[in-house]
C-alpha cells in the first residue's frame, strides 16, 4: 500500500516537482526541484526542524531574518538561494542547481598541484571576503562544502551551506559534539569567542589549504586526541609530503591556522599574501 501524502503546507509543490535525491548531509537531504513554470532545475535542499531547534516564537523570527540575509547573497562563488519555503516541520531552501560535485570527490583522488590549489584558494577568499563584508561568517568550511559548478576540470567553485549551519542549531558546534571537528577552529572548541567572529573561517581555510596541498588533513585522530592537536595548532609539514611545497605556501598556512584569533592573519592580510598575489590576473573581483 502506497504511504499517505504528506501535507504540504509550505507551499514548494504548488511551484516545483521534487524528483531525485542529489545527497545528503548530517541535517539535511538535497533533491532536484524542476520549476514547472520555467522549465528551471534547481536544487532542493530540505532541511527538518524539529532535529535541531526547539519551536519558540522568537527563535522563528530570527530565522527569518537569517533567511532574508542569505536571499541577499549574491555571489559567483557562492551558491545561489532563490526562495525558501517554511512549514512547521520543514525548511526548504531552493538553490541554484550546480552539476560538478563537490571538492571533497576531488581532492581524495590527490593532492591538487601549486598553481591549481591556488586557483581553488583565490576563489574561496573571494567569495569568504564578500560574505564578511555582508556580515556574514560561513562557519562551516569544508571540502564537503565546496561545490564545483561544472564537471569541467576548471570548474569554477561555489562555497554552500553559509549561514544555514548557523540556523540548523548551531551547525559546525554539533558536527563538534557528534563527529569530527577537523575544520573548527581553536576559539571555538575552548569557547574563548562564539563562532560568529570572521576568523574562525580563517582557520578552516588553512585546513582546507593544507588538504589541497597535500591530499591529507593536519589533524588526525591517530596522531592523537584531536581537541589538543586543534588547540596547540599541532601541525608539520614533513619532507616526504611537503618537499616540493613553497615556503610561501607553508607560511600562509602558518598565519591562518594561529591559534590565537587576535593575530591570524585577516582576509585582507591574505589577498597581500606572496602566495595569493602570485594568482593575480585571474579576473576574480576581491571586496
Ligand atoms: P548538509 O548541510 O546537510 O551537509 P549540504 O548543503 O552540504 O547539506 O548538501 C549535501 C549534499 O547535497 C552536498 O554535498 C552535495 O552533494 C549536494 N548538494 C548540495 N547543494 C547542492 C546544489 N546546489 N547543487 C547540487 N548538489 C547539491
Ligand atoms: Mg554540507
Amino acid at each position: 500500500t502506497p504511504k499517505p501524502k504528506e501535507e504540504d503546507t509550505s507551499g514548494i509543490t504548488q511551484s516545483y516537482d521534487i524528483g531525485e535525491v542529489l545527497g545528503s548531509g548530517n541535517f539535511s537531504t538535497v533533491k532536484i526541484g524542476l520549476h514547472r513554470a520555467t522549465g528551471q532545475k534547481y536544487a532542493v535542499k530540505i532541511i527538518e526542524k524539529k532535529k535541531f531547534w526547539l519551536q519558540s516564537g522568537d527563535r522563528k523570527d530570527a530565522l527569518m531574518d537569517e533567511v532574508r540575509i542569505l536571499k541577499q547573497v549574491k555571489h559567483p562563488n557562492i551558491i545561489n538561494i532563490r526562495e525558501i519555503f517554511d512549514s512547521p516541520s520543514h525548511l526548504y531552501l531552493i538553490l541554484e542547481l550546480v552539476t560538478g560535485g563537490e571538492l571533497f570527490d576531488r581532492i581524495v583522488k590527490g593532492r591538487f598541484p601549486e598553481p591549481y590549489a591556488r586557483k581553488i584558494f583565490r576563489q574561496m577568499l573571494c567569495a569568504v571576503m564578500y560574505l564578511h563584508s555582508e556580515g556574514i561568517v560561513h562557519r562551516d568550511l569544508k571540502p564537503e562544502n565546496i561545490l564545483y559548478a561544472t564537471k569541467d576540470p576548471d570548474s569554477p567553485i561555489k562555497l554552500s551551506d553559509f549561514g544555514v549551519s548557523r540556523m540548523v542549531g548551531e551547525g559546525s558546534f554539533m558536527t563538534t559534539l557528534c563527529g569530527t571537528p577537523e575544520y573548527i577552529a581553536p576559539e571555538i572548541i575552548t569557547s574563548a569567542a562564539s563562532g560568529y567572529t570572521k576568523a574562525v573561517d580563517l582557520w578552516s581555510m588553512g585546513v582546507i589549504l593544507f588538504i589541497l596541498l597535500s591530499g591529507y588533513p593536519p589533524f588526525s585522530e591517530e596522531s592523537g586526541p584531536l581537541f589538543a592537536q586543534i588547540t596547540n595548532a599541532k601541525f608539520s609539514f614533513p619532507d616526504e609530503y611537503w618537499g616540493s611545497v613553497s615556503d610561501d605556501a607553508k607560511d600562509l598556512i602558518r598565519r591562518l591556522m594561529t591559534v590565537d584569533p587576535a593575530r591570524r592573519i585577516s582576509c585582507e592580510e591574505v589577498l597581500g599574501h606572496p602566495w595569493v598575489r602570485a594568482g593575480e590576473g585571474d579576473g576574480l573581483v576581491f571586496r
